[in-house]
């Protein structure tokens, strides 16, 4: 295979579900409003910003409503809880999300038991996360299902694979080793205390990296054939966008890898799309 063939077009399967996801929806329209998603965001953290703007752009392209609200840095808790409890009414929000990270004065958690889960578009509630872990989740978190969605499209099945999770927050690393749990890998999770990390990467044949530090996981660590999901986004001191793994150094070693920009990032969206959609649905039929 050429080394092209081994990088995997996330912008290109991402087109492809937000395709699907408008023909659905136009080829059912007989509902008076569209799927509404609200996001909440606390300050005016830069790279959030930047990936509001992706989440609302692509619901707008296909006709979904979607809208920020915006709160100062310095605001409390009880006022954000009144907005999410403001929104779990609105009958014409279908989705609400809360835009991570938050300022530290802030109760993440608290905040994230408040979102009707129902309403809960990222799934990383409590009541979602609980319904992840039985195994019988209707949606799945977004980063989580980009990450399930691109091993997918190898043609590699995760029955018995060896697969090792480098990071365990609670948005992206734990959710993601569930579902791989759920799916019959063997999984190792990784993190910032891990002893020997290289020989945790050494022996997967799937690895997923989801660390935001691109000088962690050395080239020579990469199993041969193994794949790659890099779900990290850093800047590099030119400014560029990069990965937590330089893809062109592992190119010969692997035998698919994500590239970043354009892997998990754009799939990530699609899938908060359809996640809406998802609900938007159950919410119709309720
Ligand atoms: P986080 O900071 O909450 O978690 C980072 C994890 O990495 C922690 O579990 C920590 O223990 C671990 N870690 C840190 N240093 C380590 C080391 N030296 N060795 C092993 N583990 C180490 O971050 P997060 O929210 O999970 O995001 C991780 C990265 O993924 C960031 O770059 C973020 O921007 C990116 N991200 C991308 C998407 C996407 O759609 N592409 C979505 C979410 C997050």
């Amino acid at each position: 295979m050429s080394d092209k063939n081994k990088l995997i077009n996330g912008s290109i399967l991402a087109k492809n579900i937000i395709e699907n996801i408008q023909s659905r929806w136009t080829h059912s329209k007989s509902q008076s409003s569209p799927p509404s998603l609200a996001i909440i965001q606390v300050g005016n953290d830069h790279a959030s910003s930047v990936y509001i703007r992706h989440k609302m752009s692509a619901c707008r392209r296909i006709g979904f409503l979607a809208n920020c609200f915006n709160f100062p840095d310095n605001c409390t808790q009880s006022e954000i809880i009144a907005k999410i409890t403001d929104l779990n009414q609105d009958m014409d929000t279908h989705g609400i999300l809360l835009q991570l990270p938050l300022p530290s004065h802030l109760n993440r958690l608290e905040l994230l038991r408040c979102i009707d889960p129902n309403k809960d578009v990222d799934a990383i509630g409590p009541i979602r996360l609980g319904t992840l872990i039985s195994g019988h989740s209707d949606i799945l978190p977004c980063t989580t299902a980009a990450i399930l969605y691109l091993i997918k499209q190898t043609g590699i099945s995760l029955t018995g694979k060896k697969v090792t999770m480098i990071g365990a927050s609670p948005l992206v690393g734990k959710p993601t080793a569930i579902e791989l749990l759920n799916r019959h890998a063997t999984v190792t999770v990784c993190h910032s205390q891990t002893a020997d990390l290289a020989m945790h990467v050494k022996q997967a044949d799937i690895l997923i990296v989801a660390i935001g530090n691109p000088h962690v996981i050395q080239p020579s660590w990469i199993k041969k054939n193994s794949v790659v999901i890099d779900v990290g986004i850093n800047r590099s001191e030119e400014g560029k966008v990069i990965g937590d793994i330089d893809a062109a150094s592992v190119l010969d070693t692997v035998q698919f890898i994500t590239p970043v920009p354009g892997g998990v990032g754009p799939l990530t969206v699609a899938h908060l799309v359809k996640n809406l959609y998802t609900l938007y649905r159950i919410q119709q039929t309720n």
